[in-house]
């Protein structure tokens, strides 16, 4: 294939992912196939032969559409978003076509300083101060085993990184019981070890209390170990729940640890002023992270980390052997030195035109309109014979049940089989509970009350 059939592949491309996106109503959201049924379909070895795009493009349409999970269906209520505004495809389109590599400022100026005025315009979005910098990852999970390496070269007198671990002293790590697992991944990950960190108990509102995370950090030091930093939840995966930020960083504070905010979800709700109270104090944290890439509208993968101070982690990732130095520009930011890959992808552009194309009011209204309707379809869902909410909503979530465990199990499956809207489960204060998230980027407040709909028509309230 050459530019110019890249050129007329691309066009027929577009067309099929217009009439794609206008055709997934009319789709099962979740995918219809059995494990291993897409892999029977392909061959067992690469061909030896050049193949005609044609035939390649055709086993794309017979084999993947229907192999697939429509997460841009606007029922998907699943998990959490990934949207994908069309404004960001086209950006994604452009990266994708020039392929730059934005490890150094010198390999791609364009990308280094878009990438940095896009997180000051974030930064401004969210409310918060304009002293913070920050960079981009790929994801959330990256964002936070950066921020968790930092903390323990922190607490080591970045000694970790040149001696090794073997020897030092137990690091402890603090955060709720509601925080996602990329928080024990990076505990893991980072040497530190799931046993050091340390889920301290959280209150009926699902907060840490500042008192129970002061009596797990002064046990630690009478202990003879060395805490080494505070992870807070805003807006946690499985209910939403959210640490009270102002108190907790106060304690951590009080004992010059270093703290990190995961609002990989919530952090897009930050767009709009009324919701801020939710992260009241988030101006006094050291690392943020949040995704634009689950509600924000700019594609995955994109996962902004917010820093108060470049600085320490620069200096436990960063590296710059003779290749990489920039003569007479060591004042240049290269963001490689912030991040955990050396070679990055240009993720500033999605979200350059993903800002413009939609303007903050646009994509405030988006937010606003979602958080609306799942307060809606919750009332609707508590009304119907059986049902009861369980959590939130905790701005768009909210969980449910229906009679017990067993029933509300067994009613997932019959929602998922259904195929009309895709919700999925967890479990809260040892219940079953069906999760009901709204935020797919062009979802209609139709879309959000066919919930209650197919709830009612299937235990047979309807
Ligand atoms: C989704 C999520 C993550 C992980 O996000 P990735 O970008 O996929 O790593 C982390 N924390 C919270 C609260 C999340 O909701």
């Amino acid at each position: 294939m050459d530019h110019d059939e890249l050129n007329l592949w691309a066009k027929r491309a577009a067309d099929w992912v217009r009439d794609y996106h206008a055709g997934l109503r009319a789709r099962p959201v979740r995918a219809r196939v059995k494990p291993g049924e897409v892999a029977a379909r392909l061959p067992a070895a690469a061909p030896e032969a050049p193949e005609p795009m044609e035939r390649i493009f055709a086993d794309f349409e017979a084999i993947v559409p229907g192999a697939s999970t429509h997460w841009q269906h606007p029922r998907f209520f699943a998990y959490f978003p990934a949207n994908a505004a069309p404004a960001s495809m086209l950006a994604e389109q452009l990266a994708t076509g020039m392929a730059v590599q934005a490890m150094l400022w010198q390999t791609s100026p364009a990308a280094t300083e878009i990438e940095q005025v896009m997180i000051r315009w974030l930064a401004g979005a969210l409310g918060l101060p304009a002293r913070f910098s920050g960079t981009i990852h790929d994801t959330a999970t990256t964002a936070t085993l950066s921020a968790v390496l930092t903390m323990r070269e922190r607490a080591l007198g970045w000694e970790g990184v040149q001696k090794g671990l073997s020897g030092g002293p137990v690091l402890r790590l603090y955060c709720s019981d509601q925080v996602h697992s990329s928080v024990d991944k990076a505990a893991r990950l980072s040497g530190i070890g799931q046993d050091n960190l340390v889920k301290v108990e959280t209150d009926e509102t699902l907060s840490m209390t500042p008192h129970a995370l002061e009596a797990a950090i002064a046990a630690d030091k009478a202990a003879g170990r060395v805490p080494a930093g505070v992870i807070l939840s805003v807006g946690g995966t499985a209910v939403g729940g959210s640490d009270r930020l102002a108190p907790l960083i106060e304690v951590a504070r009080r004992h010059g640890l270093p703290t990190h905010v995961d609002a990989a979800w919530a952090g897009s709700a930050m767009i709009c002023p009324e919701f801020r109270p939710m992260w009241e104090g988030v101006e006094g944290a050291d690392s943020i992270v949040f995704n634009p890439h689950k509600w924000l509208g700019a594609q995955f993968d994109c996962a902004v980390q917010f820093l108060a101070d470049p600085g320490p982690q620069i200096r436990t990732m960063g590296l710059r052997p003779d290749y990489l130095q920039t003569p007479g520009q060591e004042e240049i930011v290269n963001f490689n030195e912030w991040t955990v890959p050396l070679g990055r992808r240009f993720r500033a552009l999605k979200l350059w035109f993903v800002l413009r194309a939609y303007g903050l009011e646009g994509l405030r209204a988006r937010i606003r309109n979602h958080v609306a309707w799942a307060q809606e379809a919750a009332r609707a869902v508590a009304a119907l014979p059986g049902f009861e909410i369980v959590t939130g909503p905790v701005l768009s979530l909210f969980t449910f049940r229906y009679r017990n465990d067993a029933a509300t199990e067994a009613l997932l499956a019959r929602i998922n089989d259904d195929g009309r809207i895709y919700l999925t489960q967890t479990t809260h204060r040892g219940q079953f509970v069906i999760r009901v998230q709204v935020g797919q980027f062009d979802c209609s407040r139709e879309d959000v009350m066919t919930i209650p709909q197919v709830l009612a028509e299937l235990t047979g309230a309807g």
